[in-house]
């Protein structure tokens, strides 16, 4: 498949160019279909396989079709195991983000809370983050998670392995209604923790394998 066989906007089909990408990757080609007809998604990928693109790009154009001029509440929201991970999704979702006027934070804990708790002051319609530093600033009444109607789960398992259970919980139970979102959940393994959270959190469990 082509980038072009994808009905993607032209702001993202020319980030795709200036890089040199030719075609989707098989994960990106099996998600964007999915993903763009508002479908639920477990992808069961590890990291290098291109998966930051393969949830950004559809949730990339379904908030642009969404979000008005006024908004200030996040959208989105990604939730990751590692600093580094949350930070490797937010310059994804920061570069292609902004060429279509969509602002973007990332959370993690380890730093001061006034940089993150400004941006999010000044409005963004999505937030990539750790689940520790998000939940206290959730909890602060800094970040309002209430009308995040497009979630991901990034190395689901591995935030599991990590004891984010409770966290990522807590977190979920702050957005939108399962009903009134869409989420994506990515993860290398597919142990029965993973498919208890799936069956939990999202509306009906397609899985995709790479
Ligand atoms: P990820 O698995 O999302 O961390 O992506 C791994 C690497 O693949 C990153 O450096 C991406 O920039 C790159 N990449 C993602 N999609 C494509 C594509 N369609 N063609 C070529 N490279 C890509």
């Amino acid at each position: 498949s082509t980038f072009e066989s994808a009905p993607l906007r032209r702001e993202i089909l020319s980030l795709f160019a200036s890089k040199n990408f030719k075609k989707p990757s098989p994960i990106q080609a099996q998600c964007w279909p999915i993903m763009l007809a508002s479908h639920d998604i477990v992808g069961i990928a590890e990291t290098g396989s291109g998966k930051t693109l393969a949830f950004s790009v559809p949730a990339l154009e379904i908030l642009k079709k969404s979000v008005t001029s006024k908004n200030v509440k996040p959208k989105m929201l990604v939730l990751a195991p590692t600093r580094e991970l949350a930070q490797q999704s937010y310059e994804v979702l920061e570069e292609f983000g902004s060429c279509l006027g969509l602002r973007s934070v990332v959370i993690f804990g380890g730093v001061p809370k006034y940089d993150q708790t400004r941006v999010l002051k000044r409005g963004v319609e999505i937030v990539v983050a750790t689940p520790g530093r998000l939940k206290d600033l959730v909890n602060e009444g800094i970040c309002d998670l209430s009308e995040v109607s497009f979630l991901v789960l990034d190395e689901a398992d591995r935030m599991l392995d990590m004891g984010f259970e409770m966290d990522v919980r807590y977190i979920i139970g702050k957005c939108e209604e399962k009903e009134r979102r869409q989420t994506a959940m990515f993860s290398a393994t597919w142990p029965a923790a993973i498919q208890k959270l799936a069956g939990e959190f999202m509306n009906e469990v397609t899985r995709v394998y790479v």
